[in-house]
């Protein structure tokens, strides 16, 4: 017989439409998953310092400037300084990385927002065994 009344219906139809468009979305986040091109763990940045050798630019303010990884291992954020010829290769596979991390972040997120979802329509699905004896009920006069 299904849900009769309207408004349910209604609720109904969009549940079962954000469930395809979850499920569209999951689809869609796996991509990144599916490549094997390498990645690299961490975040760059340019990393400013002073070398300390006293007739150095530096110590007149002018710092060294390096680009760096920056990636935490065992709790402690470790720098790796990028070799000049290879940035743009590296900041392509951190980004490939981060790429991942944030489709795996939102994956976590649609998941819940799936089983919520199925979770709402199995209610609205609930029946109890019919009891064994009739009753007529107001409505149907
Ligand atoms: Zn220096």
């Amino acid at each position: 017989m299904g849900i009769q009344y309207k408004a349910d219906k209604r609720k109904f139809s969009r549940l079962r439409q954000s469930l395809v468009h979850l499920t569209d979305e999951v689809r869609q986040l796996l991509d990144p998953f599916l490549s094997d091109r390498p990645v690299i763990r961490g975040s760059v940045y340019e990393f400013k310092r002073k070398c300390g050798k006293p007739g150095c630019k530096c110590a007149r303010g002018e710092l060294h400037r390096s680009m760096v990884v920056s990636a935490s291992e065992k709790g402690k954020t470790k720098l790796r300084v990028i070799p000049r010829g290879s940035l743009v290769e590296v900041e392509s596979k951190v980004r490939r990385y981060q790429k991942l991390r944030r489709a795996r972040t939102r994956l976590v997120e649609v998941h819940k927002k799936i089983l919520q979802v199925m979770d709402d329509m199995e209610a609205m699905r609930r029946e109890e065994v019919p009891s064994p004896i009739k009753k007529r009920s107001p409505r149907e006069g």
